[in-house]
């Protein structure tokens, strides 16, 4: 007899990491390499939330608080609410799957769009659930078809808004009709993880929604456009009954002390980020341009990253192997779900520009 692991292993896709395992960031960077496989921020976190890490850094010893008072009450206080109603994490991805094993067990359903966020097809395998794919019509989420697909079994329905990999974003009047439409029973997680980049609406405008309706989450994260993607910290805006679900499943300590520090920090400085959305979207202007120039029609973008059909007749796995020739590392299409397809994050200026001319070469 040898040992076994548990059936649902099977079923777990496995995460692919934009560069290549085994390097720190800092040393990939100073070898020059431009990475934009990952939807991370190019710019270095403020200086002020870096100081709030050095010394957090001194305490150590340590555990952190596990109620993470003080930035769920900075959270509240930025959305003027109750810190009972906000859920912390270890990153977003963390309290998604705290959601499933919370809300799911076998009988249940969960229901997305495909392609979507790599992370959902764990929910399913993780927590026992049965998963519903509805495929996205053009680009976009088809609220309509997913609604369909709801039962007294669905348990958990999630929107990611704007949509990884499309980069496409459905305005909060369609998510406004998705709640209204949708029983109470079905928890409506609307994962927002790049709604600061979107111009269609006010970004707290399904904050306003979530105040109206019991069952919407409303998640975020600290990892994109704050620039903290390493410190591993999200949130929710939930109900106090999910908060204690995902609580009562999570670690403990599952937020470390320094991303308590650095986000209770950074969130106080909304001029720098609306300067950060700014530059990106500066960004997004300039490669949409580029890509056009050389006859490719990416998705229309709302966050900072473009989807970008390559084309019946050019490799979508030669593209990408071109690209990190040149020092410049892009997502393939098919493992998020959409061959002959790249996705790429906007870097700074230099990178943009990089990843453009050895696009243009790689075609
Ligand atoms: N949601 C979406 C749609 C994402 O693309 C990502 C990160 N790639 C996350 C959530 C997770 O972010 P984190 O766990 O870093 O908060």
């Amino acid at each position: 007899m040898t040992v076994t692991f548990a059936q649902k292993l099977a079923q777990i896709p496995g995460y692919q990491a934009g560069v290549p395992p085994g390097k720190a960031p800092e040393a990939i960077a100073a070898e020059g390499i431009a990475q934009l496989a990952s939807n991370e921020s190019p710019f270095s976190p403020h200086p002020a939330v870096v100081e709030a890490i050095g010394r957090a850094a001194a305490a150590m010893n340590r555990y952190p608080d596990p109620s993470a008072a003080l930035l769920r009450r900075r959270i509240a206080e930025r959305f003027d609410c109750d810190p009972g109603r906000v859920a912390l994490a270890n990153g977003s991805c963390e309290i998604l799957l705290a959601a499933a094993l919370a809300l799911c067990e076998p009988g249940a359903e969960l229901v997305y769009a495909w392609p979507s966020f790599s992370i959902y097809p764990y929910l399913a395998p993780l927590s026992g659930a049965r998963e519903i794919r509805v495929a996205l019509a053009d680009y976009d989420h088809d609220l309509d078809a997913m609604l369909t697909e709801v039962t007294a079994a669905t348990q958990l329905l999630l929107v990611c808004n704007p949509n990884n990999p499309t980069s496409t974003h459905l305005r909060a009047a369609r998510i406004e009709d998705l709640l209204e439409r949708v029983p109470p029973h079905v928890t409506v997680i609307v994962d927002e993880a790049y709604v600061e980049f979107q111009l269609d609406d006010d970004p707290d405008v399904t904050v306003d929604l979530w105040r109206r309706h019991p069952n919407l989450v409303v998640l975020r994260t600290f990892s994109k456009v704050y620039g903290l993607a390493g410190l591993r910290c999200g949130y929710a805006l939930c109900s106090p009954q999910f908060r204690a679900a995902v609580d009562a499943v999570r670690q403990p300590f599952s937020v470390n002390a320094i991303a308590q520090a650095a986000a209770a920090e950074a969130i106080l400085h909304q001029d720098d980020v609306a300067a950060r959305v700014e530059r990106t979207i500066v960004e997004r202007v300039f490669v949409d341009e580029g890509l056009s120039e050389l006859g490719l029609e990416a998705a229309e973008s709302q966050a900072n990253f473009s989807w970008v059909p390559l084309g019946d007749d050019r490799g979508e796995a030669e593209v990408v192997a071109a690209l990190a020739e040149a020092g410049v590392v892009v997502r393939p299409g098919t493992p998020l779900g959409g061959p002959g397809h790249i996705r790429v994050t906007y870097g700074t200026r230099g990178e943009n520009k990089r990843f453009l001319k050895a696009l243009e070469q790689a075609l």
